[in-house]
């Protein structure tokens, strides 16, 4: 092919072919657009006020009894023990839990109790370890938290009193409120309960019997001294914490009546309620706690209606660690 003419073919195709991409300044105009659109997007999607929100609605429809599987991971995410890696209820991802939270369908009677729960009264010993923090209430504002509820006309009653006005045999008091504090660590004894004692105020503690007198727990005899006063029903929360649900037949047999029978042994008294350690537990585990002899057991699923349906995994309403004594109140 002469050396002009494939010149010449060589400019007629640049004029048939359209301009590249690349160098369309309609390319760039629209590229731009959807470029600052993703980060708008992106932005919109990290920001932890709508995630707060987000989180909020779910707890709510949670509440509402309406639950998806992924909300109640959420919840039982939020709302775990002192072992889990995080319990953050916030915008980071939160760790894999294993067993689902299931929840019995409302129904029978009902009374209406906020039931709150504690894990830590003491001041964190590392500023740094965020879930620690997250379960710790200061003493002081725990001393606030109760003054509260007492100018406020709160009565704190136990689970036992609940359950009698459940069932008809009993009327609530005015305001009727339960406190209760899991894992029988030390400083039940050392800051929660002079505190209780100073106003008075009845409280639940979910002990793992297994733990009794090792680490930073309590041991059998501060637990009996609270016991005698009266103010302090003792509970059961499993031998040694475990995730209820994922436990084979004979040892969740074993986790819930060795509990029941220690505690009964020590104090001298019946024991009705069971605990779930990370308010873990399905239909199987609500069994066998009925068949261990419990009337009843808590979860740590949001809410504050009791009914008879649901009095083998009873909402509670968690007290983290910071809350003002307004946040309280909207709590309660
Ligand atoms: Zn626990």
């Amino acid at each position: 092919m002469p050396r002009k003419r494939t010149k010449r073919i060589k400019e007629e195709a640049k004029k048939v072919q359209p301009k590249p991409t690349i160098l369309n300044p309609k390319f760039w105009t629209i590229f731009l657009a959807i470029y600052l659109l993703s980060l708008l997007a992106i932005l919109a999607v990290t920001n932890t006020g709508f995630f707060g929100s987000k989180q909020a609605s779910s707890q709510d429809k949670i509440a509402n009894s309406k639950f998806t599987t992924s909300q109640i991971n959420r919840t039982a995410q939020a709302s775990n023990s002192a072992t889990l890696v995080s319990s953050s209820p916030s915008a980071s991802p939160a760790p894999q839990v294993k067993h689902a939270v299931v929840i019995p369908p409302a129904s029978g009677r009902s009374v209406s109790v906020p039931i709150i729960y504690y894990h830590y009264i003491g001041l964190n010993p590392n500023p740094a370890d965020k879930l620690r923090d997250n379960l710790s209430v200061v003493p002081d504002l725990f001393d606030q938290q109760l003054s509260y509820l007492a100018s406020s006309g709160f009565n704190p009653i136990t689970l036992d009193t609940m359950y009698a006005a459940l069932k008809g045999q009993a009327s609530l008091p005015a305001k009727p409120i339960i406190l209760t504090f899991d894992d029988g660590y030390v400083d039940f004894y050392v800051n929660a309960f002079p505190i209780l004692r100073k106003y008075g105020f009845h409280a639940i503690a979910f002990i793992p019997t297994g733990l009794v007198g090792t680490g930073y727990y309590l041991n059998w005899g501060q637990i009996k001294e609270m016991d005698a006063t009266g103010l302090i029903s003792f509970q059961a929360h499993s031998i040694n914490h475990p995730a209820m649900s994922g436990l084979s037949d004979a040892e969740l047999k074993r986790q819930t009546v060795e509990p029941k029978a220690a505690l009964e042994a020590q104090l001298g008294k019946k024991v009705n309620w069971f605990a779930y350690p990370y308010g873990v537990s399905n239909e199987r585990v609500w069994q066998a706690v009925k068949d261990a002899g419990y009337i009843g057991a808590t979860g740590t699923w949001g809410g504050t209606v009791e009914t008879e349906g649901t009095l083998f995994n009873l909402p509670r309403l968690k007290i983290p660690g910071g809350l003002t004594i307004p946040q309280f109140a909207q709590r309660i």
